[in-house]
Order: structure tokens, then sequence, then C-alpha cells
């Protein structure tokens, strides 16, 4: 799998990589739908802030039975949902 580090527009610059495996939940309407591992990148000049890397398939679905639990316990820590 080939993959570049995100570009931040505004400022030309190649962002870097600050923090793995963060959650980003992929909503279907109001309902958390996915859940998936991402990689947070962050732009040293601006700040930009975006999520990258979510990779082929999602840690977890709503078919996983301790799916809303999982997504319970990410809220309280570091959590995105989209
Ligand atoms: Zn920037």
């Amino acid at each position: 799998m080939s993959f570049h580090q995100p570009i931040c527009c505004k400022c030309n610059k190649q962002m870097t990589c600050y923090k793995n495996g963060v959650t980003a939940v992929e909503k279907a309407g109001n309902r958390d739908y996915k859940a998936w591992s991402t990689d947070k990148y962050k732009c040293d000049i601006c700040g930009a802030e975006v999520l990258t890397g979510f990779g082929n398939y999602p840690m977890m679905t709503d078919c996983d039975e301790n799916f809303q639990e999982f997504v319970e316990m990410k809220k309280k820590k570091e959590y995105y949902s989209f």
C-alpha cells in the first residue's frame, strides 16, 4: 500500500504525524456506524489537523456486539466523528 503524508494546502508543506491509533467514528445519519483507527497529522506552520491512514477495514462496526460500549469509552477520551 502506498501512502503519502498529507500536504497542507495553505502552507505547501508536508504535515507531521503526531498521534497514531486515534479513533474516528463514522455515522450513518445520527447513528454510530463504523469505528476507524486513524493517524492524526498536524501542520507545523498553521496548526491545521487532519485524520488519515484509515486503512481498508474499520476496527469495528455496529454489527459487533460491544460496538456501542467501545464508542462510549472512546467518547470519554479522544474522539472524532464524521
Ligand atoms: Zn499549514
